[in-house]
Protein backbone atom coordinates (compact mmCIF):
# COMPACT_ATOMS: atom_id res chain seq x y z
CA UNK A 1 0.00 0.00 0.00
CA UNK A 2 1.43 3.58 -1.24
CA UNK A 3 1.84 6.29 2.10
CA UNK A 4 -1.64 8.37 0.98
CA UNK A 5 -3.41 4.97 0.90
CA UNK A 6 -2.34 5.00 4.43
CA UNK A 7 -2.79 8.15 4.97
CA UNK A 8 -6.71 7.82 4.08
CA UNK A 9 -7.06 4.84 6.85
CA UNK A 10 -6.08 7.30 9.56
CA UNK A 11 -9.34 8.41 11.75
CA UNK A 12 -10.39 12.24 10.02
CA UNK A 13 -9.43 14.04 13.03
CA UNK A 14 -5.66 12.44 13.10
CA UNK A 15 -5.06 13.24 9.69
CA UNK A 16 -5.80 16.96 10.78
CA UNK A 17 -3.57 16.54 13.75
CA UNK A 18 -0.81 18.75 15.09
CA UNK A 19 1.48 17.37 17.52
CA UNK A 20 2.76 19.01 20.85
CA UNK A 21 6.30 19.87 20.89
CA UNK A 22 8.18 20.33 24.24
CA UNK A 23 10.10 23.13 24.44
CA UNK A 24 13.56 21.36 25.01
CA UNK A 25 13.21 19.97 21.24
CA UNK A 26 15.09 23.50 20.08
CA UNK A 27 18.14 22.84 22.54
CA UNK A 28 20.64 19.79 21.69
CA UNK A 29 23.49 19.91 24.11
CA UNK A 30 22.99 18.70 27.73
CA UNK A 31 24.78 21.30 29.67
CA UNK A 32 22.60 24.21 29.83
CA UNK A 33 20.28 26.52 32.52
CA UNK A 34 16.83 24.49 32.04
CA UNK A 35 14.17 26.84 33.23
CA UNK A 36 11.70 25.95 30.65
CA UNK A 37 9.92 23.05 32.17
CA UNK A 38 9.11 23.99 36.11
CA UNK A 39 11.19 21.12 37.34
CA UNK A 40 12.71 20.90 40.65
CA UNK A 41 16.52 22.47 40.37
CA UNK A 42 17.73 20.24 42.92
CA UNK A 43 19.87 17.59 41.59
CA UNK A 44 18.58 13.99 42.66
CA UNK A 45 19.17 11.72 39.21
CA UNK A 46 15.71 12.20 38.52
CA UNK A 47 14.67 15.63 38.59
CA UNK A 48 14.56 15.99 34.99
CA UNK A 49 12.17 15.05 32.57
CA UNK A 50 13.28 12.14 30.35
CA UNK A 51 13.80 12.06 26.55
CA UNK A 52 10.14 11.84 25.44
CA UNK A 53 11.66 10.46 21.70
CA UNK A 54 14.13 7.72 23.88
CA UNK A 55 16.94 8.41 21.54
CA UNK A 56 19.33 6.67 22.79
CA UNK A 57 17.14 3.28 24.00
CA UNK A 58 16.27 3.47 19.94
CA UNK A 59 19.75 3.85 19.35
CA UNK A 60 20.60 0.34 20.69
CA UNK A 61 17.54 -1.23 19.66
CA UNK A 62 17.90 0.11 15.91
CA UNK A 63 22.19 -1.47 16.21
CA UNK A 64 19.75 -5.04 17.60
CA UNK A 65 17.34 -5.44 15.04
CA UNK A 66 19.10 -3.35 12.56
CA UNK A 67 15.87 -1.16 11.95
CA UNK A 68 16.29 2.84 11.46
CA UNK A 69 15.16 4.39 14.66
CA UNK A 70 12.75 6.70 12.86
CA UNK A 71 10.51 3.14 12.07
CA UNK A 72 10.92 1.97 15.82
CA UNK A 73 8.09 3.55 18.86
CA UNK A 74 9.03 2.31 22.37
CA UNK A 75 5.69 2.27 24.45
CA UNK A 76 4.72 1.48 27.81
CA UNK A 77 4.37 -2.70 27.14
CA UNK A 78 3.16 -3.69 23.63
CA UNK A 79 -0.81 -2.50 24.66
CA UNK A 80 -0.16 0.83 24.30
CA UNK A 81 0.79 0.38 20.89
CA UNK A 82 -2.12 -1.31 20.74
CA UNK A 83 -3.88 0.83 21.94
CA UNK A 84 -2.46 3.64 19.85
CA UNK A 85 -3.29 1.75 16.76
CA UNK A 86 -6.92 1.61 17.26
CA UNK A 87 -7.09 5.36 17.87
CA UNK A 88 -5.04 6.37 14.78
CA UNK A 89 -6.87 3.89 12.78
CA UNK A 90 -10.38 3.05 14.05
CA UNK A 91 -13.25 5.31 14.42
CA UNK A 92 -15.83 4.57 17.42
CA UNK A 93 -18.93 3.14 16.52
CA UNK A 94 -18.13 2.79 12.73
CA UNK A 95 -14.76 0.83 11.89
CA UNK A 96 -14.00 -2.42 12.41
CA UNK A 97 -10.91 -4.91 13.41
CA UNK A 98 -10.13 -8.01 13.10
CA UNK A 99 -8.03 -10.65 14.77
CA UNK A 100 -7.31 -14.53 15.01
CA UNK A 101 -9.40 -16.89 17.25
CA UNK A 102 -7.81 -17.74 20.39
CA UNK A 103 -5.39 -15.17 20.56
CA UNK A 104 -3.76 -13.31 22.84
CA UNK A 105 -6.60 -10.99 25.08
CA UNK A 106 -5.31 -7.23 24.86
CA UNK A 107 -6.59 -6.52 21.22
CA UNK A 108 -10.36 -7.32 22.56
CA UNK A 109 -9.90 -5.17 25.65
CA UNK A 110 -8.79 -2.30 23.09
CA UNK A 111 -11.14 -2.79 20.47
CA UNK A 112 -13.77 -2.83 23.65
CA UNK A 113 -12.15 0.49 25.27
CA UNK A 114 -12.39 2.13 21.68
CA UNK A 115 -15.84 1.27 20.82
CA UNK A 116 -14.23 -0.59 18.03
CA UNK A 117 -16.20 -3.97 17.07
CA UNK A 118 -13.84 -6.92 16.63
CA UNK A 119 -14.47 -9.47 14.43
CA UNK A 120 -13.03 -13.11 15.38
CA UNK A 121 -12.10 -15.25 13.12
CA UNK A 122 -11.55 -19.11 14.15
CA UNK A 123 -7.83 -20.84 13.61
CA UNK A 124 -8.44 -24.05 11.53
CA UNK A 125 -7.48 -27.29 12.86
CA UNK A 126 -4.49 -27.44 14.24
CA UNK A 127 -4.20 -23.91 14.86
CA UNK A 128 -3.52 -23.25 10.92
CA UNK A 129 -4.25 -19.82 9.80
CA UNK A 130 -7.83 -19.16 7.90
CA UNK A 131 -6.51 -17.08 5.37
CA UNK A 132 -9.47 -16.94 3.04
CA UNK A 133 -11.84 -16.33 6.01
CA UNK A 134 -10.19 -13.49 7.64
CA UNK A 135 -9.92 -11.57 3.99
CA UNK A 136 -13.59 -12.49 3.56
CA UNK A 137 -14.77 -11.05 6.79
CA UNK A 138 -12.67 -7.69 5.84
CA UNK A 139 -15.00 -4.45 4.85
CA UNK A 140 -14.48 -0.75 3.85
CA UNK A 141 -14.80 -0.25 7.88
CA UNK A 142 -12.18 -2.45 8.41
CA UNK A 143 -8.81 -0.93 9.69
CA UNK A 144 -6.72 -3.31 11.70
CA UNK A 145 -6.23 -6.82 11.40
CA UNK A 146 -4.33 -8.64 14.10
CA UNK A 147 -2.33 -11.82 13.86
CA UNK A 148 0.09 -13.09 16.39
CA UNK A 149 3.05 -15.43 15.59
CA UNK A 150 3.83 -17.58 17.30
CA UNK A 151 0.69 -16.99 18.89
CA UNK A 152 -0.83 -16.92 22.67
CA UNK A 153 -2.37 -19.27 23.87
CA UNK A 154 -1.84 -21.94 20.96
CA UNK A 155 2.27 -21.64 20.54
CA UNK A 156 2.40 -22.24 17.06
CA UNK A 157 3.78 -19.59 14.76
CA UNK A 158 2.51 -19.33 11.00
CA UNK A 159 4.98 -19.08 7.66
CA UNK A 160 6.03 -15.98 6.97
CA UNK A 161 4.72 -17.07 3.13
CA UNK A 162 1.19 -17.41 4.98
CA UNK A 163 1.84 -14.25 6.54
CA UNK A 164 2.83 -12.27 3.49
CA UNK A 165 0.02 -13.23 1.66
CA UNK A 166 -2.29 -11.91 4.25
CA UNK A 167 -0.26 -8.57 4.05
CA UNK A 168 -0.49 -8.05 0.97
CA UNK A 169 -3.88 -8.91 -0.22
CA UNK A 170 -5.89 -7.15 3.19
CA UNK A 171 -6.42 -3.49 2.47
CA UNK A 172 -5.87 -2.11 5.79
CA UNK A 173 -3.12 -2.23 8.70
CA UNK A 174 -1.81 -5.92 9.50
CA UNK A 175 -0.91 -5.68 12.92
CA UNK A 176 1.42 -9.10 13.70
CA UNK A 177 2.71 -9.21 17.15
CA UNK A 178 6.04 -11.53 17.38
CA UNK A 179 5.99 -10.99 21.38
CA UNK A 180 7.66 -14.28 21.61
CA UNK A 181 9.74 -14.48 18.13
CA UNK A 182 13.03 -14.66 19.86
CA UNK A 183 11.47 -18.47 20.69
CA UNK A 184 10.82 -19.48 16.85
CA UNK A 185 12.82 -21.05 14.21
CA UNK A 186 10.34 -19.55 11.90
CA UNK A 187 12.01 -16.15 11.73
CA UNK A 188 10.65 -13.04 11.86
CA UNK A 189 8.93 -10.53 9.31
CA UNK A 190 11.01 -7.64 10.62
CA UNK A 191 13.48 -8.44 7.53
CA UNK A 192 10.61 -7.53 4.40
CA UNK A 193 9.00 -4.79 6.78
CA UNK A 194 9.88 -1.91 3.90
CA UNK A 195 8.24 -4.40 1.39
CA UNK A 196 5.00 -3.78 3.20
CA UNK A 197 3.79 -0.04 4.07
CA UNK A 198 0.58 -0.94 5.78
CA UNK A 199 2.57 -3.69 8.39
CA UNK A 200 3.08 -3.11 11.81
CA UNK A 201 5.38 -5.21 13.62
CA UNK A 202 4.89 -5.95 17.51
CA UNK A 203 7.62 -7.01 19.63
CA UNK A 204 8.16 -6.82 23.38
CA UNK A 205 11.08 -6.74 26.08
CA UNK A 206 8.89 -8.32 28.31
CA UNK A 207 9.51 -11.94 27.45
CA UNK A 208 12.83 -13.52 25.75
CA UNK A 209 14.41 -9.93 27.20
CA UNK A 210 13.61 -10.46 30.86
CA UNK A 211 12.13 -7.02 31.47
CA UNK A 212 8.18 -7.84 31.96
CA UNK A 213 8.92 -5.49 34.94
CA UNK A 214 10.27 -2.48 33.24
CA UNK A 215 7.10 -2.48 30.48
CA UNK A 216 8.61 -1.83 27.56
CA UNK A 217 7.05 -2.72 24.04
CA UNK A 218 8.11 -1.94 20.56
CA UNK A 219 6.25 -1.27 17.26
CA UNK A 220 8.26 -1.34 14.27
CA UNK A 221 6.92 0.18 10.81
CA UNK A 222 6.89 2.43 8.20
CA UNK A 223 8.30 6.33 9.14
CA UNK A 224 5.20 7.90 9.10
CA UNK A 225 2.91 5.58 10.72
CA UNK A 226 5.75 5.31 13.40
CA UNK A 227 5.15 9.56 13.11
CA UNK A 228 1.88 9.27 13.97
CA UNK A 229 2.72 6.88 16.80
CA UNK A 230 4.61 9.44 18.45
CA UNK A 231 2.41 12.33 17.88
CA UNK A 232 -0.28 10.70 19.84
CA UNK A 233 1.32 9.10 22.77
CA UNK A 234 1.80 10.73 26.46
CA UNK A 235 4.81 12.83 25.73
CA UNK A 236 6.72 10.77 28.31
CA UNK A 237 5.56 7.52 28.25
CA UNK A 238 8.54 5.49 29.07
CA UNK A 239 10.20 7.02 32.34
CA UNK A 240 13.74 8.03 32.87
CA UNK A 241 14.43 5.14 34.92
CA UNK A 242 12.83 2.58 32.48
CA UNK A 243 15.09 4.11 29.66
CA UNK A 244 18.35 3.63 31.48
CA UNK A 245 17.65 0.54 33.25
CA UNK A 246 16.64 -1.27 29.66
CA UNK A 247 19.54 0.50 27.96
CA UNK A 248 21.60 -1.30 30.52
CA UNK A 249 19.74 -5.21 30.15
CA UNK A 250 19.62 -4.74 26.17
CA UNK A 251 23.56 -4.93 26.53
CA UNK A 252 23.54 -7.94 27.71
CA UNK A 253 23.30 -11.29 25.28
CA UNK A 254 20.35 -13.34 25.86
CA UNK A 255 21.31 -16.00 23.52
CA UNK A 256 22.68 -18.64 25.64
CA UNK A 257 19.26 -18.05 28.02
CA UNK A 258 16.58 -18.59 24.52
CA UNK A 259 18.76 -21.43 24.02
CA UNK A 260 18.06 -23.32 26.77
CA UNK A 261 14.80 -22.06 27.13
CA UNK A 262 13.82 -24.04 23.73
CA UNK A 263 15.79 -27.28 24.76
CA UNK A 264 13.69 -27.23 28.30
CA UNK A 265 10.69 -27.02 26.12
CA UNK A 266 11.15 -29.25 24.40
CA UNK A 267 12.69 -31.75 26.95
CA UNK A 268 9.16 -31.02 28.74
CA UNK A 269 7.21 -31.93 25.87
CA UNK A 270 8.18 -35.52 25.92
CA UNK A 271 7.95 -35.59 29.29
CA UNK A 272 4.42 -34.37 29.28
CA UNK A 273 3.39 -37.15 26.49
CA UNK A 274 4.01 -39.19 28.89
CA UNK A 275 0.62 -38.94 30.90
CA UNK A 276 -2.46 -40.25 30.09
CA UNK A 277 -3.89 -37.68 31.69
CA UNK A 278 -2.31 -35.12 29.30
CA UNK A 279 -4.09 -35.92 26.00
CA UNK A 280 -2.06 -33.82 23.31
CA UNK A 281 0.86 -31.57 23.51
CA UNK A 282 0.67 -28.89 20.80
CA UNK A 283 3.84 -28.39 18.75
CA UNK A 284 5.13 -24.72 20.40
CA UNK A 285 7.41 -22.21 18.41
CA UNK A 286 6.88 -19.89 22.23
CA UNK A 287 8.39 -20.07 25.56
CA UNK A 288 5.43 -22.09 26.78
CA UNK A 289 3.21 -25.20 26.03
CA UNK A 290 -0.14 -25.80 25.19
CA UNK A 291 -1.59 -28.95 26.84
CA UNK A 292 -5.18 -31.02 26.36
CA UNK A 293 -5.90 -32.34 29.83
CA UNK A 294 -8.59 -34.91 30.56
CA UNK A 295 -9.64 -32.25 33.15
CA UNK A 296 -8.37 -28.63 33.15
CA UNK A 297 -10.15 -27.16 36.02
CA UNK A 298 -9.52 -30.29 38.30
CA UNK A 299 -5.71 -30.56 36.97
CA UNK A 300 -5.46 -26.68 37.51
CA UNK A 301 -6.66 -26.94 41.04
CA UNK A 302 -4.10 -29.79 41.79
CA UNK A 303 -1.37 -28.11 40.82
CA UNK A 304 -2.38 -24.57 42.39
CA UNK A 305 -2.32 -26.80 46.03
CA UNK A 306 1.53 -27.68 45.27
CA UNK A 307 2.00 -24.17 44.57
CA UNK A 308 2.33 -24.49 41.28
CA UNK A 309 0.29 -22.01 38.73
CA UNK A 310 -0.16 -22.65 35.20
CA UNK A 311 -2.90 -20.49 32.98
CA UNK A 312 -6.23 -22.37 32.30
CA UNK A 313 -7.35 -21.42 28.78
CA UNK A 314 -10.65 -23.95 28.51
CA UNK A 315 -12.84 -20.50 27.99
CA UNK A 316 -10.81 -20.19 24.65
CA UNK A 317 -12.48 -20.91 21.32
CA UNK A 318 -10.50 -24.11 20.69
CA UNK A 319 -9.09 -24.87 23.52
CA UNK A 320 -11.85 -26.85 25.91
CA UNK A 321 -9.55 -28.67 29.02
CA UNK A 322 -6.66 -26.82 27.86
CA UNK A 323 -4.18 -25.33 30.29
CA UNK A 324 -1.19 -23.15 29.12
CA UNK A 325 2.34 -24.25 31.10
CA UNK A 326 5.42 -21.23 30.61
CA UNK A 327 8.40 -23.05 30.64
CA UNK A 328 10.72 -22.12 33.23
CA UNK A 329 14.07 -23.31 34.91
CA UNK A 330 14.74 -26.69 34.87
CA UNK A 331 14.10 -27.43 38.43
CA UNK A 332 10.84 -25.94 37.95
CA UNK A 333 9.71 -28.28 35.16
CA UNK A 334 11.05 -30.92 37.23
CA UNK A 335 8.08 -29.86 39.77
CA UNK A 336 5.41 -29.59 37.70
CA UNK A 337 6.22 -33.13 36.09
CA UNK A 338 6.18 -33.89 39.80
CA UNK A 339 2.92 -32.86 40.64
CA UNK A 340 1.77 -34.59 37.48
CA UNK A 341 2.80 -37.58 38.82
CA UNK A 342 0.88 -37.08 41.94
CA UNK A 343 -1.89 -36.05 39.77
CA UNK A 344 -2.27 -39.08 37.81
CA UNK A 345 -1.82 -41.25 41.14
CA UNK A 346 -4.73 -39.57 42.92
CA UNK A 347 -7.27 -39.18 40.20
CA UNK A 348 -6.94 -42.04 37.62
CA UNK A 349 -4.96 -45.40 39.07
C1 LIG B 1 3.09 -11.17 26.63
C2 LIG B 1 2.57 -10.68 25.34
C3 LIG B 1 2.81 -9.38 24.94
C4 LIG B 1 3.64 -8.46 25.77
O1 LIG B 1 2.94 -7.44 26.30
P1 LIG B 1 3.73 -6.30 27.07
O2 LIG B 1 2.64 -5.31 27.29
O3 LIG B 1 4.79 -5.79 26.14
O4 LIG B 1 4.29 -6.89 28.30
C5 LIG B 1 2.34 -8.96 23.70
N1 LIG B 1 1.66 -9.80 22.91
C6 LIG B 1 1.43 -11.06 23.27
C7 LIG B 1 0.72 -11.97 22.35
C8 LIG B 1 1.87 -11.54 24.50
O5 LIG B 1 1.60 -12.80 24.85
Amino acid sequence: MTEKEIFNLLRPNIQKFEPYSTARDDFKGSLGVFLDANESPYQNGWNRYPDPRQKSLKTKISEIKGIPAQQIFIGNGSDEAIDLLFRLFCRPGTDNAIAIDPSYGMYSVASQTNDIELRKVALGSDFSLPTEEILKRADVNTKLLFLCSPNNPTGNAFELEEITDIVTRFNGIVVLDEAYVDFSDRGSMLPSLNEHGNLVILQTCSKARGMASLRVGLAFASEMIIRYLNAVKYPYNISGSTQKTALEILSRNIDSQVMEIKEEREALMLRLKEYRSIQHVYHSDANFVLVRVDNADRMYDHLVKDGIIVRNRSTMTGCRNCLRITVGLKSENEKLIQSIERYEASHIC
